[in-house]
């Protein structure tokens, strides 16, 4: 019987120390800083980061924009992709060299309703990478070894870290508005998540409007397969859509309530809007009489699970979905954020550690 060696638990030394952008007070621009490396505690691992791409969604955690908020200071970062190089006591699920990825559901509690029932992402009992526990956007990470996703061989990490937060969620959120072939499929925002919810209603048979305020986001649009595009800066998008019979599903992914209002209005009867974009500004108005007329279904969206995540490198390994990355250092995490919220990005930044 052949002995195999048991792989060590440590694959190199580990700094005592190591840079990572924190957010001290919400609004101050980030530090990029030393910082020191904690302890792993039982299940947990050590990441050495690789790509790390920069979501809406930190943007938010560093303004302290939604009702829970994280504790500051904190680390940002749930596109984290790198190397496992340390394993916490009592792990299994992955080995030291795998590649794995680090998505928003950092860790959730694996026996509630939820969590048997495949809705993890509702888990209660959840932490969030980036949010209530330390992120991606620094040397290291240290993530809970059951929650993060292996990334195939074959697919450059750049690539994998927006399709950790951006793809997951998109791709899931096209299961959750049920596009089928030949639907017609508004996506509101062409951004980090768009660029991707264009390509994932294409691949399910959707033909698709998107709808953006810049018109170089709407020219990558067609590139990656939208059929029409509105410039709601120029043109009422409810009646662009209604003209061409109005859509299947609208997927609101702008970071403004009036796109929502917006994506409810261009659809036709029957029709499905998921909200995914967390504005600051928490509300929109739906009136009720022609949402109960017309049949139109309201459904919230939230990232995805592992075995969606796992998904959506398959495609990508498959060759079906492009990623639209702009790699930069850490240290332009200020500038970078400024450069998303002003659309100066194509559709998403990825930080080079
Ligand atoms: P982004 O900034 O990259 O993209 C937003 C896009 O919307 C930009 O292209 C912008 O030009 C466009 N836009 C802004 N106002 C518009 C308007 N009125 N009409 C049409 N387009 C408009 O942001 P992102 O990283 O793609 O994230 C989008 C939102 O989704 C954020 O609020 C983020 O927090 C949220 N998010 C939600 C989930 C979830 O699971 N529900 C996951 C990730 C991100
Ligand atoms: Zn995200
Ligand atoms: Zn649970």
């Amino acid at each position: 019987m052949a002995v195999t060696e048991p792989k060590p638990a440590t694959a190199e030394p580990l700094p005592a120390t190591y840079r990572a952008a924190v957010v001290h007070h919400f609004h101050d621009p980030l530090t990029v800083e030393q910082v020191s490396r904690p302890e792993l505690e039982p299940g947990q691992i050590r990441v050495k980061v690789e790509a790390s791409g920069l979501c809406h969604t930190d943007i938010h955690a560093a303004h302290g924009d939604w009702p829970v908020k994280p504790t500051p200071p904190f680390i940002p970062g749930h596109e984290g992709v790198g190397r496992v190089v340390e394993l916490g006591p009592g792990v299994t699920e992955v080995a030291t060299g795998d590649r794995v990825a680090m998505p928003w559901l950092g860790y959730a509690c694996g026996i509630c309703d939820h969590c048997v029932s495949g809705w993890e992402t509702l888990c209660l009992e959840q932490k969030n990478m980036g949010y209530s526990i330390d992120g991606g956007f620094g040397e290291y990470a240290v993530a809970y070894a059951p929650y993060v996703v292996m990334v195939p061989e074959g697919i450059d990490p750049f690539d994998a870290a927006p399709l950790t937060c951006a793809g997951v969620t998109t791709y899931k959120a096209v299961k959750v508005a049920g596009t089928r072939s030949s639907d017609l499929t508004a996506v509101f925002g062409v951004g980090g998540l768009g660029h991707l919810a264009i390509q994932y209603a294409g691949i399910a048979g959707g033909r698709v409007i998107a709808v953006d305020l810049i018109d170089e986001k709407l020219k990558l649009a067609r590139e990656l397969g939208a059929e029409f595009t509105v410039n709601a800066a120029k043109e009422d998008p409810v009646e662009a859509i209604q003209a061409l019979g109005g859509a299947d599903q609208a997927i609101a992914l702008a970071v403004s309530p009036k796109a929502f209002e917006q994506a409810y209005g261009s659809l036709r009867r029957g029709g499905t809007l998921v909200f995914v974009a967390l504005p600051a500004d928490n509300d929109v108005t739906v009136p009720i009489f022609q949402t109960v007329l017309n049949g139109i279904k309201i459904v919230g969206s939230i990232v995805g699970t592992r075995t969606d995540l796992r998904e959506v490198f398959e495609l990508h390994r498959a060759g079906k979905t492009h990623v639209i990355r702009e790699v930069r250092p850490l240290e332009s995490v200020n500038e970078s954020i400024a450069d998303v919220e002003a659309g100066r990005v194509a559709a998403r930044v990825v930080f080079e550690l």
